[in-house]
């Protein structure tokens, strides 16, 4: 098997972990109605593997900006800082929503940056976003 094929049985683990949702935005599977897609948190061009520690789901957008990224620049110090990891760190620590809970607040170096680096509060899903509050269906409690 090669570093890049990714089992069904373990896209399907991988998704359940992930609780069908992007590991960065929080844009639930359900709500948005777009298959999320597994990513590479260290990307393939990276040396980055298929195997399960290597994988987590985001959606579609937070994949196309984080491409082969895995860090950027603190908008507020300026230094190169990692992305944030949806498997080994806990997003809480790192974000949190806006009053209006339209907007995702980076709240470390690590956070702002993946806040820049991905785009998390492009007009698109800002506006998604909106639908989903005044639905009651966001943000995610947990
Ligand atoms: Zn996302």
């Amino acid at each position: 098997m090669n570093r890049f094929y990714i089992a069904k049985a373990l896209r399907t683990k991988v998704a359940a972990q992930a609780r069908y949702r992007c590991g960065y935005c929080l844009t639930s599977q359900e709500y948005s109605g777009a298959f999320l897609e597994i990513e590479h948190l260290v990307p393939l061009k990276l040396g980055g593997t298929s195997a399960e520690e290597n994988l987590w789901l985001a959606c579609s957008w937070c994949n196309r900006y984080k491409s082969f990224q895995v860090d950027g620049v603190d908008p507020i110090s300026r230094r190169r800082t990692a992305l944030y990891n949806p498997r080994r760190q806990v997003w809480a620590r790192h974000f949190r929503w806006s009053e209006d809970g339209v907007q995702i607040i980076g709240k470390t170096a690590c956070g702002r940056t993946t806040v820049v680096a991905l785009h998390l509060n492009h007009k698109f899903i800002v506006a998604a976003r909106r639908r989903w509050v005044s639905a009651g269906w966001h943000p995610p409690k947990d």
